[in-house]
Parts: C-alpha cells; sequence; structure tokens
C-alpha cells in the first residue's frame, strides 16, 4: 500500500487524529493554512472526486456530516467555516487520496488563490 493517506487511515503512518470510524478518518493537516485544518478522508481508496459514483453517496454525505460535527467540536461552527476537495492539477490536487480540508479559525478569502 504505498499511499500516504492509506497509511494514515490504517494507523501504519501516525498522525493527530480528531475522528475515526469504519468509513472515514479526521486528522489534523501537517502544514496547516488556518488555525483550524484537518482533513476528512475515506477509508476506502478513492484518487479523486472524478472517481466517484452513485454508491460513494452515502459516504460523502457522512464525510459531510462528521465536517460539520467537528467544525462544531473545534468551536468554529458559529463564526463559521470553508469546506474544499481539490481535484487534479487545476484543483491543486497533491495527494491521490480523496480528501475534504475542513479550514477555520479565521476570515477567509474569495475568490480563492
Ligand atoms: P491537497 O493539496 O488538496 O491534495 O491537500 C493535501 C494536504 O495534505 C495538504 O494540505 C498537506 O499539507 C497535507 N498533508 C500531506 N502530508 C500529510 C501528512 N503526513 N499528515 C497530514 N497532512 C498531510
Ligand atoms: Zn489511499
Amino acid at each position: 500500500m504505498a499511499c500516504l493517506f492509506c497509511k494514515i487511515a490504517s494507523g501504519e503512518i501516525p498522525a493527530e487524529i480528531i475522528y475515526q470510524d469504519d468509513e472515514m478518518t479526521a486528522f489534523r493537516d501537517i502544514d496547516p493554512q488556518a488555525p483550524t485544518h484537518i482533513l476528512i478522508i475515506p477509508s476506502q481508496h478513492i484518487e479523486t472526486l472524478n472517481a466517484l459514483d452513485p454508491s460513494h453517496a452515502e459516504l460523502i454525505g457522512n464525510m459531510t456530516l462528521a465536517a460539520a460535527r467537528i467544525a462544531a467540536s473545534e468551536g468554529i461552527q458559529q463564526q463559521g467555516y470553508r469546506l474544499v476537495m481539490n481535484c487534479n492539477q487545476d484543483g491543486g490536487q497533491t495527494v491521490f487520496h480523496l480528501h475534504m480540508h475542513l479550514l477555520g479559525g479565521r476570515q477567509m478569502l474569495w475568490p480563492p488563490g
């Protein structure tokens, strides 16, 4: 298993894990771009958003629900936050295991860079 995020999900590589269940793992980004920067990844290896099909709908829904719960536990729910999924080169994706970025604790800019 060569994938970095698969190794984090399995515990082979350490990370600061915030939440884990059968279908997902949430952990702090190693290079945080905001006071709160957490990555939420599926346990199964899915490379990009382009690989999703309707069988993944519940998983992605549950990841989104987990993100909102984690935002609450991080104390940023009311102030606000941003959920981002980057896809391929133009999206700025660097790790090819699907992930959601949960960013908060500061004012986000729009348009994004
Ligand atoms: P992306 O550019 O959307 O593919 O995001 C990949 C993210 O993974 C970046 O924000 C990196 O800082 C983060 N990252 C890379 N390696 C690790 C690691 N070992 N532990 C935690 N986060 C990581
Ligand atoms: Zn993987």
